[in-house]
């Protein structure tokens, strides 16, 4: 579903973030990407939905080469993908069912998206989407009343309502406590279960995610030292 072949990614300042990566992702799989802070995988991560042009080699996701989409079709090709962050990144004075909306209903105007003048099909989805994270009775609470945990069951009931074959998660959980993490940990193994969305998870937190993924990529300095099992995971990472 996600093909690298001899990846490259140079920063403008001339910096060497991912050499010659060679992967590939299939459907449904939930898949660690570990290593030290600075080691490249929010690069690599951010390569797939395009945040991040790269400069030599392909990648396809579902056959599609990346590196040729622009505009609409970007945009489209994002819509497939979705992306849960370290801080959220919910619209803190919008709604919890609005912030949902936002992320997965199209054309709406400004003035609609503002005042929550949604078609009910799209806020029965969204509350679905909630009822899955167990969540559903914050839906109307405003995004800033939330705790941490709670924010990013917010952020994946949004991306689970666009129906996505893949979720992109960079440190989903480094900003949360170990209990929590261990929840959110959780519901991304359920999303991952039971929608069939395969998972590209970044964490720092190495026993973490070795517990949850069953494959682990390892990364250093730009480089994949390993790819396998979480549980044959060496010294090396
Ligand atoms: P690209 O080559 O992908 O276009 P740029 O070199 O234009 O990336 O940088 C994108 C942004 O990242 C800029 O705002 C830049 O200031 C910021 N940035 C630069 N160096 C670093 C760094 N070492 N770590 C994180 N962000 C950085
Ligand atoms: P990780 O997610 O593993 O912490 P990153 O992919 O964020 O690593 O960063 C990999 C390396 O690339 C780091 O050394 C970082 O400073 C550098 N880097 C990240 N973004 C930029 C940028 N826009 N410009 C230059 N260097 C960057």
């Amino acid at each position: 579903m996600i093909k690298f072949e001899k990846v490259d990614k140079v920063y403008k300042n001339g910096y060497k973030a991912l050499t010659d990566i060679n992967l590939e992702i299939k459907e449904g799989e939930f898949v660690a990407i570990i290593g030290r802070s600075g080691a490249g995988k929010s690069t690599l991560i951010r390569t797939i939905n395009k945040m991040i042009d790269i400069n030599s080699g392909s990648l396809l996701v579902e056959g599609v080469d990346v590196s040729k989409l622009t505009g609409k079709k970007l945009r489209k090709f994002r819509r497939n993908i979705g992306m849960i962050f370290q801080q959220f990144n919910l619209v803190n004075r919008m709604s919890v069912i609005n912030n949902v909306l936002a992320g997965f209903v199209p054309d709406l105007n400004i003035f609609q998206s503002t005042l929550g003048l949604y078609p009910k099909k799209y806020k029965l989805k969204a509350l679905e989407a909630l009822q899955e994270v167990d969540i559903l009775e914050q839906a109307y609470s405003r995004a800033d009343q939330l705790s941490g945990g709670q924010k990013q069951r917010v952020a994946l009931a949004r991306t689970i309502a666009q129906d996505p074959k893949i979720i992109l998660a960079d440190e989903p959980t480094a900003s949360l406590d170990p209990v929590t993490s261990r929840q959110v940990m959780e519901y991304l193994k359920k999303i991952n279960k039971e929608n069939n969305i395969a998972i590209l998870l970044n964490i720092h937190e190495i026993d973490l995610g070795l517990e949850y993924a069953e494959r682990c990529i390892g990364i250093k300095d730009g480089i994949v030292v390993y790819d396998g099992p979480s549980s044959e995971v060496n010294s090396e990472v």
